[in-house]
């Protein structure tokens, strides 16, 4: 079957569409940035890729052409009328309609092998939709994301630089990051005040480092770097732990007390968890 080669400006002005604001509606009016999003993803004749926000479809009906279905979730009501009018009869074609931030995915994929996520995200929901995505186990192989330049930069940060923050260890503790491209402000309709970064995540088939208590783990990293400035022997007090115990959890981890928070490597992380997991059981 022959899909529609639809183009977003074109459709607009077709269906006399009015921007909200507030849905971060920013559509791509850019064919090389949506070919790059595609090519970025590897999408494939045996995946199901799982769209958020797909706007007037137009980055849907190039996924349509190489995918074995994509289901589109989209909020917005005045949005719902041109992605059936337009993409309704491409049996590969789903339209959710509902809010992205409380779909159930793993009822959207089924028995699904081969999932992708592939989206040009709302910002105003972009951390708390990847944070669910990735903590709530779903099975996507890759997440092709674009977002807001600074926290692609975040996510892809590494220890001892300034992005680097409990997004960075929570996104690499379950993936690897790649920056697919960058897009400038120019390549949308309305013109967002800022850059975008493409940035694919693939999920590892385990977690990138063993703990023995995951909670315990996020706990440390969030507040190491909630106190940024603190030492981490100021930030692991908050846990509860007697003076006699810090000091036994930091040396059998071999991490100086003196470091900060955003010195530390996942691995790291990791190792003073499980050591003050250690002391908390033996307290
Ligand atoms: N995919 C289109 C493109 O690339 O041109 C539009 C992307 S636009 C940045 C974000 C889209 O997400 C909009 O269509 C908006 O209505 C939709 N959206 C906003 N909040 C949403 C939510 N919570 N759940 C699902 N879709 C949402």
């Amino acid at each position: 079957m022959d899909i529609k080669d639809i183009k977003t400006q074109e459709l607009v002005k077709k269906y006399n569409f009015k921007f909200t604001k507030s849905l971060g509606q920013n559509f791509l009016v850019d064919d090389s940035v949506l070919q790059d999003i595609v090519d970025g993803a590897e999408v494939t004749e045996d995946d199901l890729v799982i769209e958020i926000g797909p706007g007037v479809g137009t980055l849907t009906a190039e996924l349509l052409k190489k995918a074995k279905k994509v289901i589109a979730i989209e909020l917005d009501d005045e949005l719902v009328p041109i992605l059936q009018n337009e993409l309704g009869d491409n049996p590969k074609f789903q339209l959710v309609h509902k809010d992205a931030l409380k779909v159930d995915f793993n009822e959207l994929i089924g028995e699904e092998k081969s999932v992708k996520l592939v989206a040009n995200l709302p910002y105003y929901v972009t951390t708390p939709i990847i944070v669910r995505l990735l903590n709530e186990g779903y099975n996507f192989k890759s997440l092709t994301i674009m977002i807001q330049k600074e926290v692609a930069e975040r996510i892809n940060s590494e220890p001892n630089c300034k992005e680097y923050g409990s997004i960075s260890v929570l996104v690499q503790y379950y993936c690897d990051t790649r920056i697919v491209r960058y897009v400038s402000p120019n390549c949308f309709i309305p013109r967002p005040k800022v850059e975008s970064i493409v940035i694919r995540l693939d999920r590892l088939g385990k977690p990138r480092v063993d703990v023995k208590s995951e909670k315990l783990f996020f706990d440390v990293v969030r507040n190491s770097f909630n106190m940024r400035r603190k030492t981490l022997w100021n930030t692991v007090k908050s846990i509860g732990l007697t003076k006699e115990h810090m000091e036994k959890a930091f040396e059998n981890s071999g991490i100086d007390p003196k470091r900060r928070g955003e010195t530390l490597s996942i691995a790291e992380f990791a190792a003073l968890s499980d050591s003050i997991y250690e002391e908390k059981n033996n307290s």
